[in-house]
């Protein structure tokens, strides 16, 4: 593997003075009443300082959702259209934004320009896409069983919707939920990951620009579990979106449960690629490296388990690993660099710890398995792309999300053992397949049991028209993006017209 260490240049190397954010509750930014701010870092430097935030409290939450819920009346009255003229422009305000907000993205989670230049690019694609939605947001008109009578039915906003977070999309993820929640008609109370609050605040200043009314978005930042318990219990919020951990919904999940909040969540994966044995393993083993190793293994769709055919399992091996220690791994601003580093130094650690279960199970270590140090490597949190083979899927490792460059190949003997193997996990993303045989194409479109298939390519990868979530412990049932995403922030009423000649 190859490092990409020196200094980028440009702006960002030279910044000084970090600015200070404050949340922005009705229209105005306004300081915590903490009085306290945290540090926003460069995780591949970690002595750079890329903003402060506030450490709000419950009071600043409950502030927020108050403001919500004075503007829900005349933001509901707007016609959808009009709602909609508004995510257009922030579509295109971000547009004009694009590379300074990506090169802001590196240095605030690490990940490297091109993808953050994606992830980018979802949100704009999808503020176009949901713009469009405010002249589409269709409802039913059914013939009656009765005369005289017709049926139809209405999309209404749901009121006060809680957004939470994550730091691995730090703007594509907050947006593919603002957009949709706002053009449903709902005000909303948005707490981004406390990696990633920079990206959140800037999609909070495009959509003032775009011309948001005030109070209809509200932004607090701070402690996950403080601030994220009085947002999902407060009485006047009406829904609860969260992506993030599996550990963390369920806990969403039962406090929505005690109030019957509604509460959408996308959670927590262990996606497989099933390589067969008349697969075309160059190509399998390019997906498998950009959907393991890309973001840094940290996607809720990267893969980290590949499910190979014993036949080809050794060929397979040799090729990733070789393909995992040329990859080169630094600064996400220098344009050379592949992988960057881990979120934070904690997720060093945590990545590390699997390394060392692993071992103890009795899987064989292939490369990697180690943070990174050397040179200007050791001012950041970078990992080694790690590759285990002979793992069984019973061992913590085929089980548990990693999340970081960890893959783990589980060696099977036929097609049928390849199914049970991709569906032993509590989990139901992603799942892909490599093969030449069609009849296994569409056997496997069946047998998967995962929200998003591919067939031959890797596990990662959302087009914004398209549904997006998964199955089994990986959500609730609730699907993002397309124009699912608009029917998920929105009540339905169903409406009966009575209209008998009058006697
Ligand atoms: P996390 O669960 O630690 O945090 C997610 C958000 O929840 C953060 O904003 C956090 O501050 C907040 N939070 C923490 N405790 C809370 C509480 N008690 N109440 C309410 N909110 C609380 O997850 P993360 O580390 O930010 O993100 C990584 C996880 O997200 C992975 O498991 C990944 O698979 C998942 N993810 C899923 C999808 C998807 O679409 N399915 C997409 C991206 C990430």
């Amino acid at each position: 593997m190859t490092t990409t260490t020196s200094k980028p240049s440009g702006a960002e190397a030279t910044e000084t003075a970090p600015r200070t954010y404050l949340n922005y509750i009705a229209g105005e930014w306004r300081p915590s009443a903490s009085g306290e701010t945290f540090d926003d870092t460069n995780p591949a430097r970690r002595s750079e300082i890329v903003a402060r935030f506030q450490k709000s409290t419950p009071a600043d939450v409950d502030a927020a959702v108050r403001a919500a819920e004075a503007a829900l009346p005349a933001w509901r009255a707007l016609p959808a259209p009009a709602r909609g003229e508004i995510m257009l422009r922030a579509a295109l305000i971000l547009e004009r934004e694009r590379d300074r907000l990506a090169r802001q993205m590196t240095r605030e989670m690490g990940k490297p320009l091109k993808e953050t230049q994606g992830d980018l690019q979802t949100a704009i694609d999808f503020g176009k896409y949901t713009a469009g939605e405010g002249r589409r947001a269709e409802g039913e008109t059914v013939p009656s069983a009765l005369a005289d009578k017709l049926c139809l039915t209405l999309r209404q906003p749901v009121g006060v919707v809680g957004i939470i977070t994550p730091w691995n999309f730090p703007m594509a993820i907050p947006a593919w939920k603002t957009f949709p929640a706002l053009l449903a008609g709902n005000t909303v109370v948005l707490k981004p990951a406390s990696d990633t609050p920079l990206s959140a605040a800037a999609l909070v200043e495009v959509l003032i620009e775009a011309g948001l009314p005030a109070g209809v978005l509200n932004f607090v930042t701070g402690p996950g579990g403080t601030l994220g318990d009085t947002l999902v219990t407060h009485p006047s919020v009406n829904m609860i979106s969260l992506t993030g951990s599996t550990e963390v919904g369920r806990h969403v999940a039962e406090l929505c449960g005690r109030d019957l909040r509604r509460c959408s969540l996308e959670l927590g994966g262990k996606n497989a690629v099933i390589v067969m044995d008349d697969a075309n393993l160059d190509e399998a083993v390019a997906a498998v490296a950009w959907a393991g190793f890309g973001t840094t293994g940290q996607r809720c769709t990267a893969t980290s388990r590949v499910i190979v055919h014993e036949r080809v399992a050794e060929a397979f091996a040799e090729k990733l690993v070789a393909t995992a220690e040329k990859l080169r791994i630094g600064d996400g601003l220098l344009p050379e660099t592949e992988m960057g580093p881990l979120v934070n130094q904690g997720r060093v650690g945590a990545v590390h710890e699997y390394t060392e279960i692993g071992t103890s199970e009795g899987a064989a270590l292939l490369t990697g398995g180690k943070p990174l140090t050397a040179g200007a490597l050791a001012e950041g949190a970078f990992y080694a792309p790690t590759v285990f083979t002979n793992v069984t899927t019973d061992m913590r490792i085929a089980q548990e999300e990693v999340f970081g460059p960890f893959v783990s190949i589980i060696p099977v003997a036929d097609y049928d053992d390849a199914i049970r193997a991709a569906n032993a996990t509590m989990y139901g993303l992603s799942c892909a397949i490599f093969t030449e045989n069609a009849r296994t194409v569409f056997r496997a479109m069946r047998d998967i049991q995962s929200g998003l298939i591919y067939i031959n390519a890797g596990t990662t990868g959302a087009e914004p028209h398209l549904p997006f979530g998964g199955m089994k412990a990986s959500g609730n049932g609730h699907r993002e993006l397309g124009h699912k995403a608009v029917e998920e922030f929105s009540e339905i009423k169903t409406v009966f017209v009575s209209y008998p000649p009058v006697k």
